[in-house]
């Protein structure tokens, strides 16, 4: 199995000059103490198509696609000539190029809520957007969180205080339950002047849980309150977003979302961010002074029109959730060969995985930590991504890698078998 000499080394160096060595999910402050540290890589050299390598020359077959905008897999070749061509030519100079007008339009004629498109870096920056159109849409305060939510790290995206947090700016957001009609009726009932937006993501896609798609005509019911209480519905797409549907992830549950957020799937990593919205937000989104030193960058823009075209092309929605059918039925396949029952849930092309016998989750969290030493990159907290360069032999090796792990797992776990 893997060691990981050099990334251990460079963390050391790391911690010496960056708050934490790393930060984010990997970081100490986010998701590392969680996981079997000792079994992950920390720095990547170089990455192609479903894998990347690590700075001790390991290979891994990436199931975190960069936390979702390796959706072609990564280096593609032809989204990369597009972005070089218009590097040579310009990327960040005093005005925008005349591609973000021809990405505006792919926009609004990819997505089926979308008259108009705005673009940012981060998902963080849309969402806040969203957030501050609602508000001066509506003259209201209020913002309603549905439970597991997560928008981005701004103040206003938490519904608690933290380090850093004032509690003036989360006063005004409420928490709800995922997927219940009622609360959100009661919540309406008692705030109802004062509730600018709802924002949530498509699904019940949180970290450490089984992943839920919402109930039939949930959405349609959630539509239909907003509509007559005057409530923009925010859709947090960052993540689901070209991965469940080309035209957004509302219109794969039937609806019309006010405002649509996008990100990692955009431009295939190159750093892209769009708020679309309907006509009736345009002046509000226009109202709102924002915009960012690197955000009207042409570089990304070309990418991003590359990287569109090209999963409209080869039907890279069908093609990422095939794979994920297919690797997460055999990894049950697998896991009940050995006695096990692995569970998994969301949407195949994002797929959460869980180890049911072990509610600890040390069981799953062992499974995965056996996985990445033998070169499958799997978490067992987070949702993961297909992507469209993930083929049989990465299917296969998947397998094999999941076959040998159970097999690790059941020495030091033979109480749940
Ligand atoms: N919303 C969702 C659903 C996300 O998954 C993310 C990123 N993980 C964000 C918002 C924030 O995006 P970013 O980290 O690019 O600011």
């Amino acid at each position: 199995t893997y060691e990981y000499n050099k990334s251990h080394a460079l963390f050391e160096r790391a911690a010496q000059v960056i708050p934490g060595g790393i930060y984010g999910h990997l970081g100490v402050a986010g998701g590392r103490r969680y996981i079997p540290a000792s079994a992950y890589p920390l720095f990547a050299e170089r990455a192609e198509g479903a894998y990347f390598w690590d700075v001790d020359g390991n290979r891994f077959l990436d199931y975190m696609a960069a936390y979702g905008p390796n959706v072609l897999g990564y280096n593609d070749r032809e989204v990369n000539e597009a972005a070089i061509k218009q590097a040579a030519i310009a990327d960040c100079t005093t005005l925008p190029s005349s591609l973000i007008v021809d990405l505006a339009e792919l926009m609004v004629d990819t997505v089926a809520s979308a008259d108009w498109a705005f673009f940012a870096k981060n998902g963080g920056d849309v969402t806040t957007l969203a957030v501050m159109s609602a508000r001066a849409a509506t003259g209201r305060k209020k913002i309603i969180f549905l439970e597991g939510y997560y928008h981005g790290v701004a103040p206003w995206a938490h519904t608690d205080t933290g380090p850093g947090i004032l509690e003036e700016e989360v006063s005004n957001n409420i928490l709800i339950p995922w997927d219940d009609l009622d609360a959100l009726e009661a919540v309406i009932r008692e705030h109802k002047e004062d509730i600018a937006g709802l924002i949530a993501t498509p699904y019940y896609h949180t970290v450490f849980d089984s992943n839920q798609l919402p109930a039939k005509d949930y959405w349609q019911k959630v539509r239909k309150l907003c509509t007559d209480n005057g409530i923009v519905l925010i859709f947090d797409d960052i993540r689901c977003g070209f991965r469940l549907d080309m035209a957004g992830s509302d219109h794969y549950f039937g609806i019309k979302a006010d405002l649509i957020c996008f990100c990692k799937a955009i431009a295939n990593g190159w750093n892209l961010s769009a708020l679309c919205g309907t006509d009736a937000l345009k002046s509000a989104v226009q109202s709102v002074f924002y915009t960012g030193s690197y955000w009207m960058s042409a570089v990304p823009f070309a990418a991003a029109i590359a990287t569109i075209n090209k999963l409209k092309r080869i039907n890279g929605v069908q093609l990422m959730n095939d794979i994920g059918t297919r690797l997460t039925s055999g990894l049950s396949e697998v896991a009940k060969s050995h006695g096990f029952n692995m569970e998994a849930s969301g949407a195949p092309s994002l797929f959460y995985l869980h180890i049911t016998d072990d509610k600890s989750m040390m069981l799953q969290q062992d499974w995965a930590a056996e996985c990445v030493k033998r070169g499958v990159f799997f978490s067992h907290y987070h949702n993961m991504f297909t992507n469209c360069a993930i083929g049989d032999e990465e299917i296969k090796l998947s397998l094999e890698v999941a076959d040998e792990a159970f097999k690790a797992v059941k020495v030091k776990h033979p109480q749940f078998i």
